[in-house]
């Protein structure tokens, strides 16, 4: 019956267990272990567990199962690993999936600690990494060769807002046998695309939008049963990167509203870059599908809605841009997206501090660069907000 389920049914009903107790609402299950009704049977769930049949919570548990599957099903993969954090899934997609020797060609444009894994961890072990510009097409041909292995990147990247052509470089990967991982963190789960471009494996920091209300921290690893399942869990359950139950909780409760809330703050997301585009004080407005993006056509050719970002670039670099930020009322000055809570960033300051400035020139990370979550409050607060701020700039 699930199967023929709508997408936003599954959001709500996908992946229930139900106790003896028949409760409506999800329970939490917070316990470290399982009781064996007799010795044999330990013996025997040590041996091989089944579904549904637990052992020890690092090694999972209902609520976190519940939760993998609810997700997994949505993204359109055949299963999940739920993780601590956006970052212990990125890890551990990695880690478990490579070896040394082994060759892994990724997007320059990526989140800090993603790129940290990549540069400094992976080649620490003996992976050699190959970092293209993303929107280059003809980077990702020459990039990728028989000798490739494994392809990451961000679909949209955080926080320049980069499209990558995602099916080209699937075809690409799986010409030589490579496994694509996408870190789909910006497109949001509600218009992923990972999964209809051929992506092998889906990671998201489920802190973002799937919490949406900037409490958990938490990651998923979505894919096929027999990498989840094989070394994916391997590599996770003895390591320690698990997801508490009790995220697990709050993240199924967030996952029923998690639709609704999404397509309201693209759209107000869509109507903040058209309300700012052509200001004064504003280099440049970017959001994926806006029609003064680079890639509008591409991103249009991929999902319907271009997430719950948007960057701006204000006129007089550091100094203007701080007077701006500290005169906004409504948006608060932080450092997560995706939030109920409209977020202004100031990525040059702050999330991408440790770059090199080489670095943040090529990724385009200059100084006036805002980077703007927009949240549920009702748009017209939001523009007005950011008319009387730019003022001030
Ligand atoms: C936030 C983010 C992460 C890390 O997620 P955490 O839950 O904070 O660990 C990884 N990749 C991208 C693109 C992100 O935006």
């Amino acid at each position: 019956m699930s199967e023929s389920w709508n997408k936003r049914t599954k959001l709500v009903h996908g992946g229930t267990r139900r106790s003896q107790y028949n409760e409506v609402s999800e329970a939490v299950f917070l316990t470290q272990g399982f009781v064996y009704d007799t010795a044999e049977q330990a013996e025997a769930r040590f041996e091989k567990a089944g579904q549904d049949e637990f052992i020890y919570a690092r090694y999972g548990n209902p609520t976190m199962a519940m939760f993998e599957d609810r997700i997994s099903d949505y993204l359109g993969y055949e299963d999940g690993f739920a993780c601590a954090s956006g970052m212990a899934a990125v890890n551990g997609a990695l880690m478990a999936l490579l070896k040394a020797g082994d060759h892994v060609v990724a997007s320059r444009a990526l989140f800090g600690s993603c790129l940290y894994i990549l540069e400094d961890i992976l080649t620490r072990f003996g992976v050699n990494v190959t970092l293209v510009d993303g929107t280059d097409n003809a980077a990702w041909a020459q990039s990728i060769t028989a000798k490739t292995d494994l392809v990451f990147l961000e679909s949209i990247s955080n926080p320049t807002l980069e499209v990558i052509d995602l099916k080209h470089v699937c075809d690409l990967a799986h010409e030589v046998g490579a496994i694509v991982v996408v870190d789909d963190a910006m497109a949001t789960p509600v218009y992923s695309y990972a999964k209809a471009c051929g992506a092998d494996i889906s990671v998201v920091s489920t802190t973002k939008h799937v919490d949406g209300q900037g409490r958990m921290l938490g990651g998923i690893i979505c894919g096929p049963k027999d990498l989840i399942r094989g070394p994916v869990e391997t590599y996770i359950k003895h390591t320690g990167g698990a997801m508490n139950p009790f995220t697990a909780w709050t993240h199924l409760k967030a996952l029923e509203t998690m639709e609704l809330r999404v397509r309201a703050q693209a759209a107000a997301a869509l109507d903040v870059a058209e309300a700012l585009s052509g200001h004064d004080k504003l280099n440049v407005v970017r959001y994926p599908t806006h029609k003064a993006h680079p890639q509008q056509e591409l991103a249009l050719s991929q999902a319907p809605a271009g997430g719950t970002v948007l960057t701006i670039e204000v006129k007089g670099g550091k100094e203007a841009c701080f007077r701006f930020l500290n005169a906004l009322q409504v948006i608060t000055i932080s450092n997560n997206f995706a939030d109920a809570k409209s977020i202004a960033t100031h990525p040059a300051t702050t999330t991408h501090q440790r770059l090199p400035q080489e670095q943040k020139d090529t990724l385009g990370i200059s100084p006036g660069l805002v980077r703007l979550s927009i949240g549920l409050e009702d748009p017209s607060d939001l523009i007005a907000d950011l008319l009387q701020a730019l003022d001030q700039a």
